[in-house]
Order: structure tokens, then sequence, then C-alpha cells
């Protein structure tokens, strides 16, 4: 009997959700549980599906590109004067690879971010953008993740997780509804300086 842990090793743990779950762990329950194919992870590749094909005995199917294409890994990076300190990155980011505090500049810090892209969408300055890695992880099955990296990602969103579940639940405003508060708030702002 294969486990869930065995498919979720299988997995890089960017936690990028492109296969249509939450994140890795959760595919790999939906594989376990016979409700995901084997190809629905783009960061994983070829790797993924040989490896799980492997596993649980299934045959090797191309990646399905309605989830994505494999492309090299980037790693995101904020353009730090452009920042106002908003925090909707930090929110999302599966792996707490970014730090700062609020109305104070934010910065990632490169070897904990898997790329998983997540925290673009949410800025509503448009100041991340996902470059080349300085280094490249080696060692893994993967070109781009080395088992050492996924471990780290792994742990860091089960740690994430876990002190998310611990905090008591939150009045603020939700993620889109604070993204589209500091827009308008930023156009006011700059009509106003147009005005004058
Ligand atoms: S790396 Fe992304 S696409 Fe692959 S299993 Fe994890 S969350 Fe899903
Ligand atoms: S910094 Fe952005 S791209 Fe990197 S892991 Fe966090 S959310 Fe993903
Ligand atoms: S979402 Fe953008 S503006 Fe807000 S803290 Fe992050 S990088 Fe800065």
């Amino acid at each position: 009997m294969v486990s869930v842990e065995q498919i979720d090793h299988c997995l890089p743990q960017t936690q990028c959700t492109k296969c249509s779950y939450p994140g890795c762990k959760e595919y790999a329950q939906a594989i376990a549980d016979g409700e995901a194919e084997i190809n629905q992870c783009p960061p994983g590749g070829d790797v993924t599906i040989n490896a799980l094909a492997q596993l649980l005995a299934l045959d090797f199917k191309p990646l399905n590109i309605e989830y994505g294409t494999h492309q090299p890994k980037q790693v995101a990076q904020i353009m730090e004067h452009e920042c106002i300190g908003c925090m909707l990155c930090i929110k999302v980011c599966p792996v707490d690879a970014i730090i700062g505090a609020n109305k104070l500049m934010h910065s990632i810090i490169e070897s904990e971010c898997t790329g998983c892209e997540l925290c673009i969408e949410p800025c509503p300055m448009d100041c991340i953008k996902m470059v080349t890695p300085a280094t490249r992880a080696i060692g893994g099955p993967w070109k781009d993740y080395s088992i050492e990296s996924a471990d780290k990602a792994r742990l860091r969103r089960q740690n994430r997780i876990a002190r998310i579940s611990d905090k008591k639940p939150s009045k603020k405003l939700a993620s889109q509804d604070r993204k589209k508060m500091i827009q308008d708030s930023i156009k006011r702002a700059k009509s106003k300086r147009d005005e004058c």
C-alpha cells in the first residue's frame, strides 16, 4: 500500500497550486484517493510523472498542459523602491520566504523562494518580478529542486499552516478587498497630486 507521504516525496514542493490543489500534500492525497492523475504537476514535469508511475505501477503519461508547462525555476524579486509595505505578498507566500513589516520595504529570501509565483498577483504596486535564481539546486532528481530544498519547503509550509491555525479567526480584510482598497487609495493620491 503506497502512502500519501511516499507520493508527496515525488513532488518538488513548490506549493504553487498549479495542479489545482492548495499544495503538494493535498495533490498527493488526491492521487492516493484516485481523484487526480499523475501528470498535473508542471514544476515536477517528467521527473515527477516517472517517479509516480513507478511508485504506483502506472504507465507514464505526458504532462497535462491544462495545468501549465514545465519551465526552468525562477525566483521572485521585489523592486524595493516601489514597495509600499502593504504585506499582501507575505500573506500569500506558502513557505514564508518574504520578510517585511507593515509600511516597511519587503524583501525575498531567495534561498527559500520556491518560485511559486503566488505573490505576483496580489501586489498592488506590480513591484514583484520573477528572475533567474543566482544559484541552482543540485543533487536532486529534478534539475531545479534538490531533495534538500524540497524537504525544506515542505517543512516551511507545514510550519506556516500550524502557525496560522494557532491564530484566532482574523477580522482583517480579505486579501482581494485589501488590494482593492490600497489600489483605490494610490489612485486617489495620484489624482490629488495631478490636480496640484
Ligand atoms: S509543485 Fe505545485 S503543481 Fe506540483 S504538486 Fe506541488 S503545488 Fe501541485
Ligand atoms: S516569494 Fe513569491 S514566488 Fe517565492 S515562494 Fe513566496 S510567494 Fe512564491
Ligand atoms: S505586495 Fe508588493 S507593495 Fe505590498 S509589501 Fe509586497 S512587494 Fe511591497
